[in-house]
């Protein structure tokens, strides 16, 4: 049915299966999906102490509302369940200067992947010492960026890295630190795990073949890097441990194989980031606590079983910290019943953004959830699909969704969740201008990313 596995669902996008019931309460905000301080009052969804209506008023749709205190509290909570471990954000799930400032203040070192992330990180006065540069092509230029900055990690993705690394460092006459990058043959994604994944991927170098063995001896053997240790990240949206037990067994065999080897001990071990959110009420994440103590569980038995020394643990949570803390709000245009050929009503939604500010419903088929934000309402349920304005039929929001039957034009909607990996995907297709980010805390509302303008766009192109 799909063209292309990845491609939208174009030819999938009548499902004639009802999704599971209505939920009891259409206007009940789940707290396991909503930020923490999203709350109805009088009928409108406050959101950090600030009316959804004002927030619309003041800025706009569609716009990402971000609850700072929320972010600060799961970014808090990682920092304290991996005391004595590193923890990073991975700064590509949501990035911006007063991001970056959150994260640090918070006790967390920052992820990036381009020269770009490395430049907003900087320029936000995150120390360069706190900052992992990774990523399977790295340029030279961010190379050098990041060598003259003195960042803290670089992860070794590929052997011609090596060689170019070590060529700008010795240029630069600095000895920079850095972890080699494992494929361990694992790879995860929400409640299924393959613990025999192809290792035919662009990432790192794998375990299975002996790769990662010879990038340690070769890394190693260059006077110009430090090699601190050893990197995995095994996928995304995870929901238990197991396949990070698979994962760090295979990490903590690797630590002893280059004792035996080489006669060292390398300090560091980083298990990547993955950990799952409840983007609808069935989803039910482990907490960072419970998360943290089995992964160190898991590690320090492997550690024992293998005899080597306990190594310092780093982790990754990208998705983890941003996602829950996001919401994004759009005004409601069309509303539109399509009758399917199976006698299936499916109301479609249509909101002002779409694909351009999420494109994980496309890319992934990912679930969220959403509900009216300007008003309660008691209306019996319909069910609706929420889609957005681009010309693309797999341009779906929210694709099975109970809502209030009286949804209108001009509806303020809600939808859950969207914090991670939405407006660092956002596009500008169709000519639209991506959303901006607007913090809220204590009632008070400031934004982060202004909206992109028609006149931004066009003064991109030079005619
Ligand atoms: C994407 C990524 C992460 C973060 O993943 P989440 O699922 O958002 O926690 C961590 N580490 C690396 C190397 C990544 O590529």
């Amino acid at each position: 049915m799909r063209a292309h596995p990845a491609g939208p669902l174009h030819a999938d996008v009548l499902h004639t299966e009802l999704p599971h019931a209505p939920p009891p309460d259409l206007n009940r905000l789940d707290p396991d999906v909503w930020p923490q301080n999203a709350a109805r009052d009088d009928g409108a969804i406050q959101l950090g102490g600030v009316d959804v209506r004002d927030l619309v008023n003041a800025y706009g749709t569609p716009a990402f509302v971000v609850d700072e205190a929320d972010f600060r509290a799961r970014a808090a909570s990682y920092r304290m369940a991996f005391a004595g471990a590193d923890v990073f954000y991975a700064s590509k799930a949501l990035l911006c200067r007063s991001v970056a400032r959150w994260v640090h203040e918070e006790g967390l070192g920052l992820d990036v992947c381009t020269g770009g992330e490395l430049a907003l990180a900087l320029s936000a006065g995150v120390p360069a010492h706190r900052i992992a540069l990774h990523g399977n092509n790295k340029s030279d230029s961010e190379l050098i960026d990041a060598l003259r900055a003195g960042i803290g990690r670089i992860v070794i993705d590929s052997f011609d890295e090596i060689d170019r690394l070590r060529k700008h460092a010795h240029d630069l006459g600095v000895r920079p630190t850095v972890l080699v990058r494992v494929t361990v043959g694992v790879e995860a994604h929400t409640h299924e795990f393959i613990a025999t994944a192809r290792e035919d991927q662009k990432f790192g170098f794998s375990l299975a073949t002996g790769a990662a063995a010879e990038a340690v001896r070769r890394v190693l053997a260059e006077t110009a890097l430090e090699l601190a240790g050893i990197h995995c990240h095994i996928g995304s949206q995870i929901f238990d441990t197991s396949a990070f037990e698979v994962s760090a067994q295979r990490m903590v065999g690797l630590l002893a194989a280059i004792r035996d080897e080489h006669g060292v001990e390398l300090p560091e071990l980083d298990l990547g980031g993955g950990l799952g959110i409840a983007y609808v009420t069935s989803d039910d994440p482990a907490t960072p606590a419970t998360f943290a103590t089995g992964l160190r569980q898991i590690v320090a038995t492997a550690c024992e079983t293998a005899g080597v020394a306990l190594p310092r643990l780093a982790v990754e949570p990208g998705r983890a910290i941003a996602g829950p803390a996001g919401v994004t709000l759009y005004r409601v245009g069309t509303v539109k019943p399509v009758e399917t050929t199976s006698g299936l009503v499916r109301t479609y939604v249509s909101v002002d953004g779409g694909m351009s500010d999420n494109i994980r419903s496309a890319l992934y088929d990912a679930e969220y959830t959403c509900v009216i934000a300007n008003r309660s309402s008691g209306a019996a349920p319909i069910l609706a699909r929420v889609v957005g304005k681009h010309c693309e039929s797999g341009d779906i929001v929210v694709k099975d969704v109970w809502l209030p039957g009286d949804v209108a034009p001009g509806d303020l909607l809600a939808v859950a969740a969207t914090g991670a990996y939405c407006r660092s995907m956002a596009s500008n297709y169709n000519m639209v201008g991506r959303p901006p980010v607007i913090a809220v805390r204590e009632g008070r509302a400031r934004v982060l990313v202004r909206r992109e303008t028609v006149e931004d766009l066009l003064a991109l192109d030079m005619g």
